[in-house]
């Protein structure tokens, strides 16, 4: 075993999932609670009001990262949004500008929206973790793993039909699995969400930042946007 694919198995482990398959991406919620009672969905109030709560308990909880950010980065976009993107955690700009992909990285997610037909004020775009880590580094596992519920929430209220992972990070919070994203992409997944009765396709892909530094990946990601653009016209 490699060293990538041992932390890969600690992340799953120290996450509560004792098992993955070797060949298919596996999501952590095989049984989702259906209370009622619990769904945020039913609960009183409109979306955003659930976005604002979600964004208070962001900023209350304590974490180092917060010290060295300037703002905090939850979203931008449409609570309505039947796709949603999420990448890794926010970078200088997005920093600066309390926005998600606002940056270089941002300008090309612009560009590949604009290519199949979005409008980014017409998805919801978000990150695995919502403060800036220190000189960019790549969130660990346990930062990971600490914004995950924060992340779930926002899938669960937002309720999209489609999400679309932007890089590793991304792939790994959501579909909990040990393989790289070249053995993820070009096929479809399944979320299930803590409290929506439903399942959402899902497709991990590069991230855009990742896309600028390696243009010869731009083949994949457009393959991989394009799928996504033809299961949205199939539902519509
Ligand atoms: N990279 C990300 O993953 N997210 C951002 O918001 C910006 C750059």
């Amino acid at each position: 075993m490699n060293q990538s694919n041992k932390k890969n198995l600690e992340f799953i482990k120290n996450a509560g999932v004792n098992y993955f398959l070797q060949d298919t991406a596996r999501n952590w919620f095989e049984n989702p609670t259906n209370s009622s009672s619990k769904q945020i969905n039913d609960m009183n109030g409109d979306k955003s009001q659930k976005i604002s709560q979600i964004i208070d308990k962001i900023k209350n909880f304590d974490t180092p990262l917060k010290k060295t950010a300037k703002n905090l980065v939850v979203y931008d976009g449409s609570f309505d949004a039947k796709v949603m993107f999420i990448g890794e955690a926010p970078g200088r700009d997005e920093d600066t500008q309390g926005l998600p992909f606002v940056g270089r990285a941002g300008q090309l997610l612009n560009k590949m929206l604009s290519a199949i037909n979005l409008k980014r004020e017409e998805v919801y775009i978000t990150n695995v973790v919502n403060w800036r880590p220190p000189d960019n580094r790549t969130p660990t596992d346990d930062e990971i793993l600490q914004f995950l519920p924060f992340l779930q929430e926002q899938i669960d209220v937002v309720n999209p039909d489609f999400i679309f992972l932007l890089g590793g990070v991304a792939a790994k919070a959501i579909l909990s699995t040990p393989l790289a994203l070249g053995k993820l992409r070009g096929s479809w997944h399944e979320y299930q969400s803590l409290q929506l009765n439903k399942k959402i396709y899902t497709i991990a892909s590069y991230h855009p930042a990742f896309l600028l530094r390696s243009p010869q990946y731009k083949k994949a990601s457009w393959e991989d946007l394009q799928m996504l653009q033809k299961k949205i016209n199939e539902k519509n």
